[in-house]
This record gives C-alpha cells, structure tokens and sequence, in this order.
C-alpha cells in the first residue's frame, strides 16, 4: 500500500508518517501545494491523504485538476473544525471521503482500507491463489493450511504480487511499491526479499507460485 500525505503542519506529517509506517504503509510526504501536485498527478498511489489548507496550491484545487484529468486515484481530504463548505465541495469535486483535525491513527487506517478495498474492487480482504491465501486484515498468510510467518516488507510484497497475478512487475515497480520512490534503485533488496518470500511460500512445494521473469523481473503465477 502506498500513500501520498500532503500536509503541510509537520506536527501532524510526523505522526501520520510515522504511525502509518509502523502499519507496514509505503508514505512520501509532499509539505506544500506544488509538490503534492506533482506527486499525485505524476506517480501512482493507492490512497492520496489530501489537507485543504496548504501553502502554493489548495487542496482543493489540486483535487480539482487531478479529477478533470481523469484521474481516480481514491482522496481523503484533511479538513480543520469549521471548513464545512469546504469538505461539501471537496466532496462534490469528487474526494471520497474526509476527516476533521484532530484525529486519530486508527480512523485514518481504516479509512484508508475501506476506501483501498472499495476501489481494488474486493468485497472480501482475502485472496487466494492456488492453496495460498492472504488475509488482508489479518495479515495472516497460509499454503495449503499451514500458516506462514512473514515480516511486514515480505507481507507487502506478497499482497502487490498478488494484486495482479500473471503481470510481471518490474525490480522498479515492486522498490516504488514496497520500498518507497526514494530508496536507491541500484539496491538488490527486491532480489533478497523475493529470495526469502520464496523459501517461506514456496519451498516444498510442486507449484512455484513466485516465478522470475529473465531480464524483466518477477510475477505471481496465474491460477
Ligand atoms: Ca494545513
């Protein structure tokens, strides 16, 4: 899961960054208008975590230019006590949900996972491929019944393996996702991770569900 925050009160970012990736969540921070502009028209997210009050550009505006691009990405705007006429037109440009300051961790988690969930089009927070399954909100994965032990990194792999299963992801792709845009690309980190979920999820095992594709990179085998 990877989400952007613009939010410009540091206060605030640290705690969200900081609470958010302790909960396994890739976070860049974009702390003015212009910048999360940029972020959020130029790169994918699963969740923009959007305030309203932002030196250079709005939140608003740039909810605004990101919907009149056509672009779907799923908006939580950040609103202070009182910005009422400003959430019903963050809502009315198309924002998908909203949250008054002050506010706690753990509503802006489960938001975050309903509004994920909501637009990856899965009712259920369990996938399955072959006899592996991956509970979402348990986090708790298991082959063929038996149940696996996994670090957060390799759990967060296997859920963006598994979110499209048969596409070959790039080393690129999966240290954007997993890892975060500011992690060196030049790291084998995605090679070492992927050693590892292997001997865990595959290992024993007739099918290899993790396949590496030569020169381009791995995928999720398509059941
Ligand atoms: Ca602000």
């Amino acid at each position: 899961m990877k989400v952007l925050l613009v939010e410009d009160e540091k206060k605030i970012s640290d705690f969200v960054v900081k609470g958010l990736k302790e909960q396994g969540y890739v976070v860049e921070l974009a702390e003015d208008g212009n910048d999360g502009f940029l972020h959020a028209s130029t790169q994918s997210y699963d969740v923009v975590v959007l305030d309203i009050m932002l030196p250079g550009r709005d939140g608003l505006s740039i909810l605004k230019s990101l919907r009149k691009a056509g672009n779907t990405v799923p908006v939580i705007l950040v609103t202070a006590r009182g910005e009422l006429d400003e959430r019903l037109e963050g809502l009315n440009l198309g924002a998908d949900d909203y949250l008054t300051k002050p506010f706690f961790l753990d509503e802006l988690v489960a938001r975050i996972q309903a509004l994920h969930r909501r637009s990856s089009g899965q009712s259920l927070s369990l996938m399955q491929i072959e006899d592996l399954t991956v509970n979402l909100s348990t986090r708790e994965v298991s082959r063929g019944g038996e149940s696996i032990d996994l670090t957060t990194r390799e759990f967060n792999l296997l859920e963006y393996l598994m979110r499209s299963p048969g596409r070959v992801l790039t080393r690129t792709q999966i240290l954007e996702h997993v890892w975060g845009y500011d992690f060196d690309p030049s790291t084998n980190v995605v090679d070492v991770c992927i050693q590892r979920l292997r001997k865990k999820i595959d290992a024993g095992h007739d099918i290899p569900l993790i396949e590496t594709v030569r020169g381009a990179g791995y995928r999720m085998r398509k059941a």
